[in-house]
C-alpha cells in the first residue's frame, strides 16, 4: 500500500500538482481506510470511488488541486459541505487549524467520524444538517470547500466567508457542465470568483431549497 501511495503522488507531481504541504498530506493520508472494503486494492488508483449511499470519494487529483486553491497556511479553520467517507476532511486537517465537516447522511458521518478518530485526528468536529445552510455558530471560517456541486453560487457560504478568505466549490455552470470557482472575499467583502476547471461531483441536495442558493 505505501509503495502505491507513493506512485499516486509521483502521478500527482506529473499532472502539475506543485504544493509539497498538499502532497504530503495525501502522501500521509491512507486513502484505502476510507473507501470500501472491496475497492481497497484501487484505493491508490487516481479516479473517484463509489462510498455508501450512491456517494462518491473524489478523485485524488481533484482532492490536491482543490486543497491547493485553499491556499492553507496552517492556521486557518476550514468548513467543508459534504464529508462522505472523510478523506478530504483527514487531508484538510493535516493543513488548517480545525476543520468543520457538515453532512446530511447520518451513516456516512458516523463511518467518517469513526475514520478520523482512529487515525487520531483531534482538530475535526462535525455535524448532521444540510451544509447549504453552513455552519452559523462556527461562522465565519477563513476557508470554505463545497465537495458537491451547487446549482448556483452559493451565496449563504459566502457570507460565513471572512475578508479575505477563499472558497472553493464545484458550480453547474453555463453549457450544462461543472467548473471548480474559486471564490475570494476581499477585505471590503468584495467577491471576486475565477472558473478553474471541470468536474463531476454528486450534486449539493438541499432540505431547505428556499434558504440558499435561489437568487437574491
Ligand atoms: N468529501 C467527500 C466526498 C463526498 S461526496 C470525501 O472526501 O469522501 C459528497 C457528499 O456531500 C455526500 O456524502 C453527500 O451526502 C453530501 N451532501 C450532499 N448535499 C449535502 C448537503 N446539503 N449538506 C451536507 N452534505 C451534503
Amino acid at each position: 500500500m505505501l509503495e502505491q501511495r507513493a506512485m499516486l503522488i509521483m502521478t500527482l507531481r506529473g499532472q502539475g500538482v506543485r504544493d509539497t504541504s498538499v502532497l504530503n498530506a495525501l502522501e500521509v493520508t491512507p486513502r484505502d481506510a476510507f473507501v470500501p472494503q472491496a475497492l481497497r486494492q484501487h484505493a491508490y488508483d487516481n479516479v473517484s470511488l463509489p462510498i455508501a449511499h450512491g456517494q462518491t470519494i473524489s478523485q485524488p487529483y481533484v482532492v490536491a488541486r482543490m486543497t491547493e486553491e485553499l491556499e492553507l497556511t496552517g492556521r486557518e479553520r476550514v468548513l467543508e459541505i459534504g464529508t462522505g467517507s472523510g478523506y478530504q476532511a483527514a487531508v484538510l486537517s493535516y493543513l488548517s487549524r480545525r476543520v468543520y465537516s457538515i453532512e446530511r447522511l447520518r451513516p456516512l458521518l458516523v463511518e467518517a467520524d469513526r475514520r478520523l478518530s482512529q487515525l487520531k485526528i483531534t482538530n475535526y468536529t462535525s455535524k448532521l444538517a444540510d451544509g447549504a445552510l453552513g455552519w452559523p455558530e462556527a461562522a465565519p471560517f477563513d476557508r470554505i470547500i463545497l465537495t458537491c456541486a451547487a446549482a448556483d453560487h452559493p451565496r449563504t457560504l459566502l457570507e460565513q466567508l471572512k475578508p479575505g478568505g477563499i472558497m472553493i466549490a464545484p458550480v453547474d455552470v453555463e453549457g450544462g457542465h461543472q467548473a471548480i470557482c474559486k471564490y475570494r472575499k476581499d477585505t471590503d467583502g468584495q467577491i471576486t470568483t475565477d472558473q478553474l476547471f471541470d468536474v463531476k461531483f454528486v450534486p449539493l441536495v438541499t432540505d431547505n431549497p428556499t434558504t440558499d442558493i435561489a437568487d437574491t
